[in-house]
């Protein structure tokens, strides 16, 4: 099954970015780059938003401190963070042409300190799910702007598999810097004890429209069912319930947790608030993020 939209990624923008592919038949690939700044929530909105002002977005935008993934748009069509080779519209090579965001530096390779963590492991997947080779077909990533990386038309033309954007031909940038090719396509497999992470705004989100939405309906399926979990192991929520769904029940049930913390009122509404989450997550192994 291929993966258009990630689940877990945020929605960045209106999820409109570039148009279908010139040349499906060709190899899937996938473009890695670097934004050339650092790395933080108030970066990942600041970049994110500064990408889509001056119309240079790629699919995803990735957090290697945080492990945070946002997506622009469909991984079926072409983003735009590549300039064109001549008359061929790199952006819009191959099957699929999946440009990734790194919000890091060239010259400080981020695989030295990344933590990837699940959201990783979900853009590898993605990636994979369109039948990208995990092989680097261009060869050597550039170690720094004096020690240019092959940038060959025709291995970009012919092969799928992953390209930096030191790779492309057409472009002159040298992102993103001397990074561990085998060190990046690794961190794809998630190890098996691998926590459960949940993500706070993702859990608000659905427990604001689940409850609204047609019966059954889930927002963020991953992230709601965990917390659905704990909510049936502390005997507040029915199992049956344990759906992935935010839905009315759940909404009681998180209510009658909020109390059981100590709050009242509206401040038991039923909505998760970070406190809450994070004591609920404490008992029952699963780690909250915002
Ligand atoms: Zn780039």
């Amino acid at each position: 099954m291929t993966i258009s939209w990630i689940s877990g990624a945020e929605r960045l923008g209106d999820g409109t970015i570039g148009g279908p592919m010139d040349t499906p038949d060709a190899p899937p690939r996938a473009v890695w780059h670097t934004t050339e700044s650092g790395a933080g929530d108030a970066a990942f909105e600041s970049v994110g938003a500064y990408l889509m002002s001056i119309h240079a977005e790629p699919h995803l935008l990735y957090d290697p401190t945080t492990d945070r993934l946002g997506q622009f748009g469909p991984l079926d069509r072409s983003a735009r963070a590549l300039r064109n080779n001549g008359s061929t519209r790199t952006n819009r090579t191959g099957r699929v042409c999946v440009q990734v965001e790194v919000l890091a530096r060239a010259n400080r390779p981020f695989t030295d300190y990344w933590k990837p963590g699940p959201s990783f492991a979900a853009l590898l997947a993605a990636i994979r799910s369109w039948g990208v080779p995990d092989r680097w077909p261009a060869g050597d990533l550039a170690a720094s702007p004096g020690m240019p990386a092959p940038r060959s038309r025709s291995v970009w033309l012919s092969s799928g598999g992953h390209y930096g954007h030191a790779n492309v031909p057409g472009n002159d940038h040298w992102d993103p810097g001397a990074v561990s090719r085998t060190a990046l396509l690794a961190a794809g497999e998630a190890p098996s004890d691998a926590g459960v992470v949940v993500k706070l705004s993702h859990v608000i989100a659905a427990a604001r429209r689940d409850p609204t939405a047609a019966q059954g309906s889930a927002l963020h399926r991953a992230d709601v069912l965990p917390v659905e979990r704990a909510l049936v192991a502390e005997g507040l929520l029915a199992a049956p319930w344990a759906d992935g769904s935010f839905g009315t029940k759940t909404k009681a049930a998180y209510s009658a947790w909020q109390r059981r913390c100590g709050f009242h009122g509206t401040d038991a509404d039923g909505i998760p608030g970070h406190s809450t989450l994070r004591l609920l997550g404490l008992t029952h192994r699963f780690t909250v993020r915002f």
